[in-house]
């Protein structure tokens, strides 16, 4: 199992296909002066496979593809059939936004997906458009229920907390756990780089005590759940009686680094060490200039030299890339 320096078990890689997306979240991306990735500096299908086939070589176990918008790749389902048929990757997910999931939650089960986290604000339709710009209720609806009718469960749906867009909604996402048996999670807003959406996060900032009081006020106690694993990021309850489990990722006032199992891959083909830091490992490089066999001791120092923590609480955070330029 591939150890970092802090003698943290790093097993799970993040690999994000794309930094274009069809929606323009509000803390997420900026409407106006955006610039993409030219298609030749996106990795292939057959080179996100080598890295993958080079990380469960050294232990990986778990992967999960994002973006930007990961349904947006034309060629998604080939990326996700090539990953699922290499021995070892035990766990293959999406995170995404939903909207596309009508046609591809069936093609990408049958390529081999097992699960998906899908992205939804809020229930309130003209709070969700104002807050995930260009985004319906609607249409992400759809996305959830073609996602479940594909077998892709459980189902586990993200929300990202800003005050003044969403943080009245809180209590009604956490009520569909009460009849489904879905995953609710509360993420707390990050910030990255400069601009409108590093603004909105210092402005706009709601910390998950706030919505979890605000969840049981309304709806009763949370009763806390056993951790599934050290690694996982989410502290999980349920309301009583009910069937779902509500979760809080609070990486800015509970954080988890200390048993942060992750490394990311960037579209471009970066390594990137730590999500709130803009230390990266140019992997793409090594692997078309010197193939596969270089792609190994790359990831091995890139796991070596993750940071202990984020540093958040002193003002220091990733300047060099936005949220949908790492993909979560
Ligand atoms: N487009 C997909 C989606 O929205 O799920 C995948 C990429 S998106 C960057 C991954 C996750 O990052 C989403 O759950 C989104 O809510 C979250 N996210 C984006 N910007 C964030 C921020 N500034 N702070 C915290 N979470 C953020
Ligand atoms: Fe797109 Fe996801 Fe970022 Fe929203 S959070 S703008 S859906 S990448």
């Amino acid at each position: 199992m591939p150890l970092d320096q802090y003698q943290r078990e790093i097993n799970y890689l993040r690999i994000s296909v794309t930094d274009r997306c069809n929606l323009r979240c509000v803390y997420c991306m900026p409407i106006s002066g955006l610039q993409f990735l030219p298609a030749e500096d996106l990795l292939t299908p057959s080179e996100i496979a080598d890295v993958v086939r080079v990380a469960v070589s050294v232990g990986f176990r778990k992967f999960r593809l994002t973006g930007g918008e990961p349904t947006l790749r034309p060629d998604l389902v080939e990326i996700v059939e090539r990953l699922s048929r290499i021995p070892g990757v035990g766990d293959l997910s999406i995170t995404t936004n939903g909207v596309l999931l009508p046609q591809l939650a069936r093609p990408l089960a049958a390529a081999g997906l097992t699960r998906v986290n899908i992205h939804l604000d809020t229930l309130h339709p003209e709070r969700l458009s104002k807050i995930m710009r260009w985004g319906t209720l609607e249409a992400i609806w759809r996305g959830v229920e073609a996602a479940e009718q594909a077998g892709l469960t459980p189902i586990k749906l993200n929300s990202v907390v800003a005050r003044g867009y969403n943080d009245e909604d809180v209590t009604r996402l956490a009520a569909l756990t009460l009849e489904r048996d879905w995953h609710m999670r509360f993420i707390e807003m990050m910030p990255f780089g400069i601009g409108e959406c590093a603004t909105l996060v210092r402005d706009q900032y709601v910390s998950n005590d706030e919505v979890r009081s605000r969840i049981e006020c309304e709806l009763g106690e949370l009763d806390p759940l056993p951790e599934s694993s050290s690694a996982d990021e989410s502290k999980n309850y349920r309301l009583r009686g009910a069937t779902g489990v509500i979760g809080f990722i609070s990486p800015v006032s509970d954080p988890y680094c200390g048993s942060c199992n992750r490394m990311r891959l960037t579209a471009d083909g970066k390594f990137h060490l730590c999500l709130l830091n803009d230390d990266e490992m140019d992997v793409k490089r090594q692997l078309r200039e010197n193939g596969p066999a270089a792609v190994r001791d790359i990831l091995m120092k890139a796991v070596h030299l993750k940071p202990m923590g984020h540093r958040l609480h002193e003002g220091v955070y990733t300047q060099n890339r936005k949220m949908f330029q790492i993909g979560g």
